[in-house]
């Protein structure tokens, strides 16, 4: 079979082309046409293939496998068919053609109990399907558009009492397809959206198109991650993209081990349990009592202080790790008393001589030291602790070391921003999040580990009914066992086609062109009036902490009463930002600090035009405040 591509190939892509393989053309279609009428394809079936693909926008494979359906059918009433053809999901199966049109349905008298696999219920199912993505694609489609509300707040009464055909209250009798497909279509009109240029209020943003058919598929497939019985090819999947994580980290050959966990959290609690078990294996059987005191080390998390308690006192001391690890504590059984705050420089890195000397503190008591987590990305600030020099000490004390990435882990993929991790590959273990960063669907977080068996070691139950060890395959395929769940989700699909669709490269850009972005704010903020960055240069992730000082608070001195009227300035426009729904970015104290932003770049459809107007803004909202 011969290819449908130009023999002109270029590696360079027009916009308008998905074969992909043409010299840039900056024109209209009917140029690009001549193009490729002028390769001179030989084969009179790639060539058809190849004008249908190009005309349906169908991807070059499947123009391959239209040049294939051709030569087997080569007759020319078959092609005029194909080529006739207007419906894009019928690419690959003429005879299916009519049953995925969308057709008028009265949902009105269909019950979930007339879909598949009730009897005739093809039709139903693929009617209301197609239904279904005909208001996901208009969701997708508003998302991107700015013109359109990032939100269209209500609060949580108006919901509950219902709003116009839309409640959320459960019934004992079925309710109509018709209003089932309302529920969907209000479920979204009411909620967020988070894949909006404007949306700038959590680490995970955007709304990625390759992520979301992965998620749809792993919808679709259905199937749990425990064993390579029921999930061979999502099972391979997590091992060969760990695989390749680790390398990124920079262990030798990529070895080690790791698992996908429902969240950068459950990532950070891994890594405890893991620590320790190889310290203190027998506390799987035995429990915590067969442990002397153990404690835990990481960077102070932060403090919500009313702004009555704001005082000077407290300057200098920020706050920083994610609070994961103090859970971690409570939950593993350490107690958070035991979980050690380490101090910050301004800008929320830990200081190592604070980590030592609290190390050598808590050994003189008789505590032993266990576990230091170093922040690479902190959650508000951004900041990254200096990760070899904590490495050197916790190689001293002999302490597990953890990188909780789940924020700044997807530094890892940029050439120009990874050095910021410098140190990872000396870690035991490292958290990222794939759903923040780099714009993976949620939930994605991996839990990567450098000493292999370990993660088994740590949770392994064998349990017989699923964990046979005589099954007919390689049964250390079968992860589940490693996992603290039993079921557990596939988060992986949607990140390996993502990477696929991308390649590497692709995530480097993004992860490049948000800290752009985010430059390009701190710059334009910087020494703009009635603005005062958190804290002074430039931020190290895409965080950029600032306070907006009304002109009522201009040029007064710092006292008290100022700063508990600074503290109400933030909530004020993020109230007014939710009401008028045209954007929306977090706030937050911190520390001795009162309310401040923290605006935050992770979104792919965010350009300096939207900075721009979340600027303009604030500056709107907060003028007469
Ligand atoms: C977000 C975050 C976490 C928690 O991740 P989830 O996926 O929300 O559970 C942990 N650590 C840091 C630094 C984070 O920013």
């Amino acid at each position: 079979m011969t290819q449908p591509t130009c023999p002109t190939a270029v590696a360079s892509r027009c916009a308008q082309c998905v074969l992909r393989r043409h010299p840039p053309l900056h024109g209209l279609h009917s140029t690009h046409k001549d193009t490729h009428t002028q390769a001179k394809l030989k084969n009179v079936h790639s060539v058809l293939a190849y004008e249908y693909a190009w005309m349906h926008g169908c991807t070059r494979k499947l123009g391959m496998k239209i040049c294939g359906f051709l030569q087997k059918n080569n007759s020319l009433e078959e092609r005029g068919r194909l080529a006739g053809q207007k419906n894009l999901l019928s690419c690959d199966n003429s005879d299916r053609d009519s049953r995925y049109r969308r057709t008028e349905t009265d949902f009105s008298n269909l019950f979930a109990r007339d879909l598949l696999p009730a009897k005739n219920g093809e039709e139903p199912t693929i009617q209301f399907l197609l239904e279904v993505v005909e208001i996901l694609t208009n969701y997708i489609k508003k998302t991107f558009d700015r013109s359109t509300k990032v939100l269209d707040f209500h609060h949580p009464h108006q919901l509950l009492e219902g709003m116009e055909g839309f409640n959320l209250e459960l019934s004992d009798q079925p309710e109509s397809l018709e209003q089932i497909l309302v529920d969907c279509r209000d479920t979204l009109k009411y909620g967020i959206r988070t894949g909006h240029p404007r949306f700038f209020n959590q680490l995970s943003s955007g709304l990625d198109i390759i992520g979301l058919a992965g998620e749809w598929l792993t919808s679709t497939a259905n199937t749990n991650m425990f064993t390579y019985e029921i999930a061979p090819v999502f099972v391979l999947m997590e091992q060969l993209t760990l695989k390749k994580m680790r390398e990124m980290i920079g262990w030798p050959g990529g070895e080690g081990d790791g698992l996908f966990s429902p969240g950068g959290a459950i990532s950070n609690m891994y890594s405890v349990m893991m620590a320790r078990y190889k310290y203190f294996p027998e506390v799987k059987t035995k429990g915590m009592s067969a442990a002397p005191r153990l404690v835990l080390f990481t960077s102070e998390h932060v403090r919500h202080l009313t702004p009555m308690r704001c005082s000077t006192s407290h300057l200098g001391r920020t706050s920083s790790s994610h609070y994961s690890i103090k859970k971690a504590g409570a939950a593993l059984g350490f107690g958070t008393d035991n979980v050690i705050l380490l101090s910050t420089d301004e800008r929320g890195r830990v200081i190592p001589a604070d980590l030592e000397a609290k190390i050598i503190a808590a050994k003189q008591k008789g505590y032993v030291p266990l576990f230091v987590n170093a922040t690479a990305g902190s959650t508000v600030y951004g900041a990254f602790d200096p990760i070899n020099e904590i490495a050197d000490i916790c190689e001293k004390y002999n302490l597990w070391l953890h990188v909780d990435g789940a924020w700044g882990g997807g530094l890892l993929m940029s050439r120009k921003h990874r050095h910021k991790l410098n140190g990872v590959e000396r870690a035991n273990s490292v958290t990222w999040n794939p759903h923040k960063m780099m714009g993976v669907p949620l939930q994605c977080s991996a839990i990567l580990v450098r000493e292999k068996g370990i993660l088994a070691g740590c949770n392994s139950m064998c349990a017989g009914y699923l964990f046979q060890p005589d099954k007919q395959y390689d049964v250390t395929y079968d992860t589940g066992d490693k996992a603290i769940q039993c079921g557990r989700h596939v988060d992986i699909f949607k990140f390996w086609l993502m990477w696929k669709a991308k390649g590497t490269i692709g995530f480097e850009q993004h992860i490049d062109k948000c800290l752009d972005l985010s430059q390009y704010l701190y710059n334009k903020i910087k020494n703009r009036e009635g603005f005062q960055m958190v804290f002074d240069g430039v931020p190290q992730h895409t965080n950029v902490c600032f306070w907006y000082i009304p002109p009522s608070l201009r040029g007064m001195p710092d006292s008290n009463e100022w700063r508990e009227k600074l503290h109400r300035v933030a909530p004020k426009i993020k109230a007014m930002m939710m009401e008028s729904g045209t954007t929306m970015v977090g706030y937050q104290p911190q520390g001795n600090k009162v309310n401040f932003f923290r605006m935050v770049v992770s979104n792919a459809a965010a350009t300096q035009s939207d900075i721009d107007f979340l600027i303009d803004e604030i500056e709107r909202m907060g003028q007469d405040l």
